[in-house]
């Protein structure tokens, strides 16, 4: 990862934004930027250089991941101290303007920050530049993606394997989870889900005590965190025979998932192709069991920008690596969701890991 030049850009965009330094204290920000993947830091990038903060636990693996930023080790909090460096060593009597990141700040830093810093810095609540530089892939980015796609594809045949009826959801959830970490997976990167029965309506049924029954939708949704990047997939099975209903409810599921995938190419924006899959559903009378968007950006989050949502004026360029995710949830009765990781391209999008979505009957 070529970190030195992600630096770099953010700085040009620094002086774009009127911003003399930016203080990073969201952890993925800063693992994107310097290479750093501890769980304590603060980064403060100014027009002179690049600044690591974080403690001693990390002293030998900072050393190891950290090229690009100079490293200081500290024996408070990492903001607070790269806060009174910066108000130790500013050049000039007046103050600077120090850009801090509004979402992963709690009001009690802010306040901390600003006493430190006052009278040397404002304090200006930046916007998101480095996820907006993270919607961008780059080729080594985009080659540990794609494995991580296929390690996570490789666990949907074990839930085949382990859902039957009178299984628990957990059991099955935890077969997936031993494959990942045998395939070398970090972690996973969510609480699998495993909803079953009339548990599948629910959109975030995460794996629990609870039996799959004799007969109904089995909803996994599952990722893996492979060499730093995320996964993310979701498919739905039926258990016993499905009724005529059942197959045409997963029927326009998989017709809205793919109407969204052919909307996806560099120039569309995010709500053309959250209206790609919106549009299909509504055909179908099930645009209200619909409930949330379309897809999401994804790399060393789970959850990145772009979200694919109304309004999104977002528009889609090559590298950018998302979701396509529709679903529709009937409360207390069922629910289905189709998802798939896709790469835009220069003429379209890619299904990473692509495989036939047919109603698998268990
Ligand atoms: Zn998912
Ligand atoms: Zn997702």
């Amino acid at each position: 990862m070529n970190y030195a030049a992600r630096l770099a850009r953010l700085r040009a965009a620094l002086e774009e934004n009127d911003l003399d330094s930016l203080l990073l204290t969201h952890l993925p920000n800063i693992h994107y930027l310097c290479g750093f993947t501890g769980s304590a830091a603060a980064l403060l990038v100014t027009d002179s250089g690049s600044i690591l903060f974080t403690d001693g636990r990390y002293r030998t693996q900072a050393r190891e991941e950290v090229s690009a930023a100079h490293i200081v080790i500290v024996s408070k909090s990492p903001p607070v101290a790269a806060a009174e460096w910066l108000a130790a060593h500013r050049s000039g009597s007046k103050a600077v303007s120090l850009g801090i990141e509004p979402d992963s700040m709690t009001v009690a830093l802010r306040d901390r920050l600003a006493s430190v810093l006052k009278g040397k810095a404002r304090l200006r609540s930046a916007p998101p530049l480095v996820e907006r530089a993270r919607m961008v892939k780059d080729a080594a980015e985009i080659q540990r993606i794609r494995r991580a796609v296929d390690v996570g594809a490789s666990l949907f045949p074990i839930a085949c394997q382990k859902i039957r009826p009178g299984a628990s959801e957990v059991a099955v959830a935890a077969a997936m989870e031993f494959e990942a970490r045998c395939a070398g997976a970090e972690a996973m990167s969510f609480p699998t889900i495993l909803a079953s029965g009339k548990r599948s309506a629910i959109v975030h049924g995460r794996a629990s005590l609870a039996r799959i029954p004799r007969r109904g939708f089995v909803v996994c949704d599952f990722g893996v965190i492979l060499a730093d990047y995320c996964s993310d997939r979701t498919r739905t099975v039926h258990v016993g025979r499905p009724s005529a209903d059942a197959r045409q409810f997963y029927a326009a599921v998989l017709e809205a998932q793919q109407a969204a995938i052919a909307a996806v190419r560099p120039g569309a924006t995010a709500a053309e192709v959250d209206g790609a899959a919106r549009r299909v559903l509504r055909q179908r009378k099930l645009a209200r069991y619909f409930t949330h968007s379309t897809g999401h950006g994804l790399g060393l989050e789970i959850h990145e920008l772009p979200r694919l949502a109304k309004g999104q004026t977002q528009k889609l360029e090559p590298g950018m690596v998302i979701t396509i995710e529709p679903g529709a949830y009937v409360p207390g009765k069922w629910g289905v969701r189709i998802e798939d990781v896709v790469l835009v391209t220069s003429s379209g999008c890619e299904v990473l890991t692509p495989s036939d979505k047919e109603l698998v009957i268990i």
